[in-house]
């Protein structure tokens, strides 16, 4: 921990100091190194906060960059009590996650915390790496493209997703006559492949040129007019996240913060980037 309490008062750490554990009031010992951010720490962890992950220079850097009212606040409800690592002015708590989480414990800190709090994920847990929404894949689950899927209906599908973007009427007519349908459960366009079989490759004949083109064209149209917004795909599902109820943010150490704004089937979706310093500014800054 970046603080503890001293006659009342937070206080940073100082060489060879003990001090009193926000918390739970239990001792806690200075570490103070040449090379991590001097803190806090517990003799034994066990009779704390059970949220509390073991603290990576990380943590420290983006807690130092909030004030001291706003770092580690004990925020108790019910009798129950965590420590939240950002807790700002305007009572928006940001949990900032290194390590990997259990699903569980995802929805019991969502619950325990409220609307107003949002995950800033380490990239090592989700490595989003984003692409163009014009990057046309058959080969993956992506936005703004055709992709084979066997899991849906029973036969083998094409499907083309435009997210929560209408498709110009072109577009539509394109889709219409090369057998796609427009699917009101989905909300995707479908297209029932003319294979039986599950292999994925090679089926590429089965979407023609005019359909690519115009679905680049569109995925061209729509980045003009949101330069920020950019689309992935997970190698593997990542089934930890992808129900989560709250706002996430990945946070990859460069000056750019990938915020999720849609996530589907556990494998692909859109994020927005946003610039780190006008993010860092909203919130430290924030009334
Ligand atoms: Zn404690």
């Amino acid at each position: 921990m970046l603080y503890a309490i001293r006659n009342e008062s937070k206080i940073r750490a100082t060489p060879n100091q003990k001090a009193n554990c926000i918390g739970c009031n239990g001792i806690v010992n200075s570490f103070c190194g040449e090379i991590y951010n001097w803190h806090w720490k517990h003799d034994k962890k066990d009779n704390c906060d059970d949220w509390f992950e073991p603290e990576t220079e990380w943590h420290l850097n983006w807690k130092q960059l909030f004030d001291k009212e706003n770092t580690e606040v004990k925020i108790s409800y019910e009798k129950k009590w965590h420590i939240a690592d950002i807790y700002t002015n305007s009572k928006v708590v940001i949990e900032l996650q290194y390590s990997s989480i259990d699903k569980r414990v995802i929805q019991t800190r969502e619950d325990f915390y409220g609307e107003k709090m949002f995950w800033i994920l380490n990239s090592k847990r989700m490595n989003i790496e984003p692409l163009n929404l014009d990057a046309y894949s058959v080969h993956s689950p992506l936005v703004f493209t055709t992709y084979f899927d066997t899991k849906v209906f029973v036969r083998p599908v094409w499907i083309a997703d435009f997210w929560e973007f209408e498709p110009t009427e072109k577009l539509k007519e394109i889709l219409e006559k090369n057998d796609f349908i427009y699917n009101t459960i989905l909300k995707k366009y479908v297209k029932v492949s003319s294979y039986q079989t599950l292999r994925k490759w090679g089926y590429e004949d089965d979407i023609k040129k005019e359909v690519k083109r115009e679905i680049i064209l569109f995925a061209r149209k729509i980045m003009k007019e949101n330069p920020r917004l950019k689309k992935f795909s997970l190698w593997r599902p990542q089934k930890t996240w992808s129900d989560s109820k709250r706002n996430i943010f990945i946070d990859n150490s460069y000056s750019r913060i990938l915020w999720i704004k849609s996530f589907e089937n556990d494998r692909y979706g859109i994020v927005e980037e946003v610039d780190k310093q006008k993010f860092i500014n909203k919130y430290v800054n924030a009334q």
